[in-house]
């Protein structure tokens, strides 16, 4: 193995990743007086979270009734009672305060006439338990996460803490005892390798939508935390939940935001029906967006799709009028105009369903601390390692997420690891030296991959993976699919061992950096398709045919997933958190869920 000089950096705390979730912890820690460095592998705001579109929900009541105990609800029913309802009852409960925080930190809210934030209604977001429509999500027009990430940016620049742009961070570094201590990663545009030393570790590497073909996300969402979590040997829950959103442009896969159906926008099919009437009769489009992908399969299915090969559906928002597009949906317009030549005040949007959101991640309690089953214990925390934002699993979204509760969780979750920190960690304390061996394992296999010589392209590997999960761990599942996607997977990362990069320098190697994230997606689509196969029934966004009903007697429980080295998947389970923090809120039992 070639040998590499390393450049140690100490901080109090290593944030990684500048998204919603990154920045707002990373700010927090500095606003506690710890020392924070925030390492990112694009510019801050590049994450992908400046694409959000819709919205921030929070109970605020601007536009008529709301309560956040409605929102408590909305959200356990959403995520079809899969959600640990103690951390649900945090995120709502302190939903309205961060957001008018962010409106403190200059968030330019859309307005309504009496200059208050101005709040749109969403899929599954009701007044009352269900019996009434909420207007609950806070919007900027349809650019919120843009608003939303600068000002963070903004934010974090006006405190003391330090930024490593385009610093590729590639293995979490443990000692001995199996206390988390740093994480050591590539300087891109030098071509150094940095450790950098931390008495804890947040990881806010956002989702993996790239192990899909179509996906509403970014390219750079490759999952790079749970990659590093399940090479450091520990579980990720809840995989087989992968979100698809309705309205996805056909062919591109670019988002056309929910908020679209809020401001009154509808699906048709080829006969012109709307028919999410058939399917949810009373929320209709505004159904969670399981129920609405779903129809939306079955439309298509039965042939009544639209366009040449009758494989898509419309979204009309022409009713709307030139007003109100122009002031509420700006950005979908531009968006529908570049990419599906579509005049939205004229013509319907062609859209179907596209992967968007990874209910699933690094297991969390509501502090951000990352737990793993010890004895008896199934919420032990493991010491020095916190998730947030995507990449965690604090389980607030459960089995199916609501728009716009994802900028909720990045900024509530965010400041909440933020605080932990401050309690458990005394800023400036020392760092124990890491034993020798400490970076062998990172090294060797970052060495492995720089070097790697075999015969098939990264690319061709990677379209191999995005093709299998797009058809296998698709909107509908059955055990055909699944066992036949999990043959495929696996041998697309067996065959991850014969990977070559051709670029061998150290400086700007997009060839090997795209190998790093492809190793990082590979083993999060091998975990999502067992885990899919392994869990034998309906719940939210996991749809089996075969097992069309929810079983809460056998399933209603967390899925943790491991995967070996040589890419070999085994299970173990949590138990959900039917508990809540305070008696302002009941727990909600299971029922069935209706829209
Ligand atoms: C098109 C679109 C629209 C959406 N609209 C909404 C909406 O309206 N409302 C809503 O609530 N949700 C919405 N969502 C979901 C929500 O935006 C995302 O879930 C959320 O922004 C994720 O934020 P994050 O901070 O977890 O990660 P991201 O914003 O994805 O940021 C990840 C960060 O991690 C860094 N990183 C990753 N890997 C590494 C590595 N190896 N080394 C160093 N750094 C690394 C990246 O540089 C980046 O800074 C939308 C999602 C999409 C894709």
């Amino acid at each position: 193995m070639e040998s590499y000089k390393i450049q140690q950096h100490k901080f109090d705390v290593i944030v990684v990743g500048a998204g919603g979730a990154g920045l707002r912890a990373t700010f927090g820690l500095a606003q506690k007086g710890l020392k924070a460095a925030c390492v990112t592998k694009v510019f801050p705001t590049r994450s992908h979270t400046v694409a959000a579109q819709g919205g921030i929900a929070a109970a605020l009541g601007n536009m008529g009734e709301d309560d956040w105990r409605f929102h408590f609800y909305d959200t356990i029913k959403g995520g079809d009672w899969l959600g640990d309802q103690d951390a649900i009852e945090y995120m709502c409960k302190h939903a309205p305060e961060a957001v008018i925080e962010l409106e403190h930190y200059g968030v330019p809210f859309s307005r309504t006439e009496e200059g208050k934030i101005y709040q749109r209604p969403f899929g599954g977001m009701t007044t009352h338990y269900g019996k009434g429509t909420a207007q609950r999500t806070c919007a900027a027009a349809d650019r919120t996460g843009h608003a939303i990430l600068h000002t963070l940016y903004q934010q974090s620049l006006a405190h003391d803490a330090q930024f490593f742009i385009e610093y590729f961070a590639t293995d979490l570094i443990f000692d001995d005892e199996g206390v988390c201590r740093g994480v050591m990663a590539l300087d891109l545009n030098e071509g150094t390798l940095h450790v950098f030393r931390g008495h804890a570790v947040v990881l806010a590497t956002g989702g993996y939508g790239r192990a899909y073909f179509s996906c509403t996300s970014a390219h750079t969402c490759t999952g790079d935390g749970g990659g590093m979590v399940l090479r450091a040997g520990l579980p990720l829950q809840d995989l087989e939940f992968v979100q698809f959103h309705p309205t996805g442009i056909y062919g591109a896969g670019c988002l056309i935001t929910e908020g679209v159906r809020g401001e009154g926008g509808y699906l048709t099919n080829s006969k012109g029906e709307r028919f999410m009437e058939r399917y949810a009769p009373s929320a209709k489009d505004l159904a969670s967006r399981d129920v609405v992908s779903r129809a939306e399969t079955i439309e298509i299915r039965e042939g009544r799709g639209v366009g040449e090969n009758a494989d898509h559906t419309y979204l009309n928002l022409m009713h709307l009028g030139p007003e109100v597009i122009h002031e509420r949906l700006p950005g979908i317009a531009e968006t529908a105009r570049i990419f599906a030549g579509v005049d939205v005040t004229k013509e319907p949007i062609p859209v179907l369903p596209t992967v968007h959101y990874n209910m699933g991640g690094i297991p969390t309690n509501y502090h951000g601390e990352v737990v793993h089953k010890k004895g008896d214990d199934p919420d032990a925390v493991v010491p020095g390692l916190f998730a947030i934002g995507e990449a965690g699993c604090v389980s607030v979204h459960g089995a199916n997420r609501l728009g716009s509760n994802s900028l909720l969780d990045l900024v509530v979750f965010g400041r909440a690891a933020a605080h932990r920190c401050a309690e458990i960690i005394q800023p400036g304390a020392a760092h124990k030296d890491l034993p020798s061996s400490a970076l062998d394992k990172a090294l060797s296999r970052f060495d492995k991959l720089r070097h790697a010589n075999g015969g098939t392209a990264t690319a061709d590997i990677r379209m191999k993976m995005q093709k299998t999960m797009q058809s296998d761990a698709a909107v509908y599942r059955t055990q055909e699919t699944l066992q036949e996607g999990c043959d495929k997977i696996s041998q697309v990362h067996a065959s991850f061992e014969d990977v070559r990069v051709s670029d061998r320098s150290m400086v700007w190697n997009s060839d090997l950096v795209e190998t790093l994230e492809l190793s990082n997606l590979l083993d999060q689509a091998v975990a999502t398709m067992y885990s899919a196969e392994q869990r034998k029934e309906s719940r939210g966004a996991h749809a089996r045919e075969d097992f069309p009903d929810r079983d809460d007697e056998h399933w209603m429980k967390h899925t943790l997933v491991s995967v070996d080295e040589k890419g070999k998947p085994s299970f173990d389970f949590r138990p959900v958190h039917m508990n809540t923090l305070s008696d302002e809120v009941e727990t909600v039992p299971p029922k069935k869920r209706v829209y």
